[in-house]
């Protein structure tokens, strides 16, 4: 196996997979001239996965929420390589992964930061006919398919079957994602299509459709039916309680939870945002580590974020995992990114020393990792949103629009990666009010 980062040979070698939220953080908060670091992903940039739901409609432009990996690698002391694959397999015991290449690296310490990947509950029809929003590559084909769809159905006859077919833009999950994608596509609807083409615009539907019975679980009942019942004053048609059940050309099944009914449902457009699945590299990981890797949810990890079944050597974060007391969000993949550079800190010193009280007396400085929820946003539409703000015990639960959708935004361009994408963000913003979208 060749060695990660050849060039630093008496430095440990830390492999990262991934470019995404826990990978960057990490990458960003280390010394990097402490370790030999290789990062390994299929994807070249970091995506700001926060306001993706507003690139398809151009609220953003993609560039914008996306940054280079090669720029962020060069932002530390130390030298960074970077290999654009996707790591295939890993092994715990030979403490090698495998890249698509074929390429083997060896580490010393791994951190498996790969996210997850769209779940779709095994409901056929789904990869054949929808769309997802997980990816920038994402965005790109539902906005092509939008204007492909606006296009041919402005040719056709209003109110016609056919046109109304094209123009019925149905999202399925009522998390955040799905909430968030609704409200932009009805935003560029109705401040758009209407301004160009209103008879178009009439034409169009959005439908929201959830399984449970309300939306935004992770919201308090006050903030969701906030959210619900100006998602429908909007003109969302919102479903809940109907579960897709099977998706075909451009028609899917759904069935009430009430009366086991199912209906079918026209459509132009499908996006489909119903949660995280395990990719397949993880589920790999799991299968090698069969006696503490036993919760198909995600990686099992301890509490300073190692890997049960390779602790000391593989540290695995973010989305990949499972926690039952954190969601998979950018906040949880942030805070572990932000802790392990510490922890790696620490264990720089640990490597370079040799007298035992001294690697207890470090070792007890490594705590464990503890984290601290800052609430949750929502944008829902028409310059409105809901925010549920936590500062220690402090709650502030606030929502609708004015200061609601100022402080949303406000928190989103702190939260950019960059001083280029926080100055993007506010520039799409203010050309949206001026201008609009394009
Ligand atoms: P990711 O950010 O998904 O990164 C995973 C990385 O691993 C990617 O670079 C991927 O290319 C790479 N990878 C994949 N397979 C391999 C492989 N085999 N080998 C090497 N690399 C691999 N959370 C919030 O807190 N607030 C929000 O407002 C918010 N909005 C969101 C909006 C949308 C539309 C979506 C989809 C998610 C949103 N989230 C939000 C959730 C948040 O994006 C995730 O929780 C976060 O991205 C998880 O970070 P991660 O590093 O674990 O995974
Ligand atoms: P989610 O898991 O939060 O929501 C998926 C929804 O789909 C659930 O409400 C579920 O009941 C529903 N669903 C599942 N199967 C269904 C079916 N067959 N038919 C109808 N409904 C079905 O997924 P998400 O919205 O993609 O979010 C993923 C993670 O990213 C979450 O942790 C979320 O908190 C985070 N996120 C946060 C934000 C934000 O903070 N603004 C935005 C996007 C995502």
């Amino acid at each position: 196996a060749l060695p990660a980062a050849e060039t630093n040979n008496n430095k440990k070698k830390i492999v990262i997979l991934g470019s995404g939220w826990a990978a960057i953080t990490l990458l960003k908060s280390i010394d990097t001239e402490l370790y030999s670091i290789t990062l390994v992903s299929p994807r070249d940039h970091f995506l700001f996965t926060p306001l993706l739901p507003s690139a398809p409609v151009g609220t953003v432009a993609l560039e914008s929420i996306t940054e280079s990996v090669s720029t962020l690698t060069r932002q530390g002391n130390g030298r960074v390589e970077f290999i654009q694959q996707e790591a295939t397999d890993v092994n715990p015991e030979s403490k090698t992964v495998t890249l698509g290449n074929g390429t083997e690296l060896s580490y010393d310490y791994l951190v498996f930061s790969v996210g997850a990947q769209p779940n779709t509950f095994g409901i056929p029809g789904v990869y054949e006919n929808a769309n997802f929003l997980k990816e920038a590559s994402d965005s790109i084909s539902l906005k092509n398919k939008l204007k492909e769809n606006l296009q041919k159905a402005a040719e056709l006859p209003a109110q016609s079957a056919e046109r109304k077919k094209l123009l019925s833009f149905i999202v399925v999950g009522g998390g955040p994602t799905g909430v968030e994608t609704a409200a932009e596509l009805q935003d560029y609807v109705t401040e758009e299509v209407g301004k160009w083409n209103p008879e178009l615009a009439a034409d169009c539907k959005i439908t929201l459709i959830e399984g449970l019975g309300n939306i935004l679980g992770m919201f308090d009942k006050k903030m969701y039916t906030y959210a619900q019942d100006h998602l429908i004053k909007n003109g969302i048609d919102l479903k809940l309680r109907y579960m897709a059940q099977k998706v075909a050309d451009n028609v899917i099944t759904v069935k009430n939870a009430d009366d086991q009914s199912l209906l079918d449902i026209d459509f132009g457009i499908l996006v489909w945002a119903t949660g995280n699945g395990t990719r397949p590299i993880t589920a790999n990981l799991m299968s090698k580590l069969p006696e503490t890797q036993t919760n198909r949810r995600g990686l099992q990890i301890n509490k300073k974020l190692e890997l049960l079944g390779a602790e000391g050597s593989i540290y695995a974060l973010g989305d990949c995992t499972f926690h039952p007391g954190f969601l998979p969000t950018a906040q949880v993949a942030h805070q572990e990114g932000e802790y392990l550079a510490e922890v790696f800190k620490v264990k720089a010193e640990i490597d370079n020393t040799k007298e035992q009280s001294k690697i207890e007396r470090l070792q007890s400085h490594i705590q464990d990792f503890k984290y601290d929820h800052q609430g949750a946003l929502c944008y829902i539409g028409d310059e409105a949103a809901i925010n549920d703000v936590r500062y220690g015990s402090f709650k502030w639960n606030f929502m609708g629009h004015g200061i609601s959708f100022k402080v949303w935004q406000s928190a989103y361009l702190v939260m950019a990666i960059s001083a280029r994408t926080k100055f993007l963000i506010a520039y799409d913003w203010i050309k949206v009010h001026l201008v609009g979208r394009q």
